[in-house]
């Protein structure tokens, strides 16, 4: 007899990294994608799947308890995936507020709907269930210049993002531990790929660079992240939501560090073989620094790898290339996004709102 097909609850199918997840899981399961389309939220993200059975949209928060409570019993999902959250750390240096919302104060929401969905659940399907959190290395706060994160390092968060990452972190835990809710976390270093909203350094770069308008480098550009494709963070994601041990977390990177400034070298360099014309790193301009812009971020990806078989699949420059021949490839997705409102401008120099 065929197994029936899972369904799983993604919450922010429509971001970045959700809208990658989604695309790459329909099919294989069915997804209710429950997303706010707040600014960062796109529908033509999820062009290709929009007529697809296996995808049920559904516009709304996840602290609306009445919502999700309705869209558990009615689909009956062997998983949540949550990724709905507030995700620019310049928004929230101008506005923490809505930070605090969405990834603490609705998390906790969604956390609640899942206790008590899963309470109500028997036997296989009680057993079977999974709540996945995804979050972030910056709950780490920040390096020097040696050593890694790993899931041991104590959270010391330093911009409002990261601080409303790590009280999610924590709640997420929290349930684990004080209700058997069977959790998972992934703590995963930075993204970059194709449908990235284009207020993010790599997208905006690309897309600034095409335009021939300087290149707005915070700082002296030295800040070293460990950037991971998109696809291999979500190969990640379903390893842990498909065998990962409840109750854990893991940390999810790419063995990619690079200063920004590396980064923006490396766009222009694949700007100027594809796009000929002007070189295009004369377009650099160093700009004033992000408010407590933290040093380096680096993951020990070992946990993943040792119990789970998991690593990144794309280095820096083959992901890359692929990034920048999408952009290229899909200006009216980008075109699209942009004319919801967001123009390049500078964000993250105020304080809060
Ligand atoms: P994103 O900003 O591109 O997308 C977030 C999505 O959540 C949007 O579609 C938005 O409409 C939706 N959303 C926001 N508030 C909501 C609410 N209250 N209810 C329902 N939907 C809501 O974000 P992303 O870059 O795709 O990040 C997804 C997750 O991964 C986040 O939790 C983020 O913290 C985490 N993460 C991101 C990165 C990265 O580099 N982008 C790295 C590690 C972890």
């Amino acid at each position: 007899m065929q197994r029936e097909k899972q369904t799983i609850l993604v919450t922010g199918g429509a971001g970045f990294i959700g809208g990658n997840f989604v695309l790459g899981t329909v099919g294989d399961y069915r997804v209710v994608n429950l997303d706010a389309l707040t600014y960062a939220g796109n529908p033509d993200t999820l062009a290709s799947v929009s007529d697809n059975p296996d995808h049920v949209f559904v516009k709304g928060r996840i602290g609306d308890r009445g919502l999700v409570d309705r869209l558990l019993a009615e689909y009956r999902p062997s998983a949540v995936v949550n990724f709905a959250a507030e995700t620019h750390v310049d928004r929230s240096i101008d506005g923490p507020k809505a930070f605090v919302q969405t990834n603490v104060v609705e998390t906790h929401e969604l956390l609640e709907a899942a206790l008590s969905y899963w309470s109500a659940l028997q036997g296989e399907d009680h057993g079977a269930f999974r709540f996945l959190h995804i979050s972030t290395d910056e709950v780490y706060g920040t390096l020097g210049p040696e050593g890694y994160f790993t899931e041991e390092s104590p959270f010391r968060p330093n911009s409002p993002y990261a601080a409303s990452k790590a009280a999610s972190d924590h709640f997420v835990r929290a349930y684990h531990h004080t209700y058997g809710l069977p959790t998972l976390t992934t703590n995963c270093s930075n993204n970059y790929g194709p449908y990235h909203f284009p207020e993010k350094l790599i997208p905006l770069m690309i897309l600034t660079a095409l335009r021939g308008e300087p290149l707005p480098v915070y700082g002296d550009g030295q800040q070293v992240r460990d950037w991971l494709y998109v696809e291999d963070h979500c190969r990640a994601i379903l390893a842990v939501l498909q065998r990962g041990r409840l109750g854990e977390t893991y940390n999810v990177g790419g063995h990619n560090e690079r200063t920004n400034l590396e980064v923006v070298k490396t766009i222009c360099a694949l700007l100027d073989e594809l796009v000929p014309g002007s070189p295009h790193e004369s377009l650099i301009t160093f700009v004033a620094d992000r408010p407590g812009h933290d040093r380096r971020y680096a993951i020990d990806a070992g946990k993943i790898e040792r119990e789970l078989g998991w690593r990144p699949e794309e280095t820096l420059e083959t992901g890359m290339e692929k990034t920048v021949r999408w952009y290229l490839e899909n200006r009216w997705w980008c075109e699209a996004a942009l004319s919801r409102g967001y123009r390049g401008e500078r964000l993250g120099l105020g304080g809060p709102a």
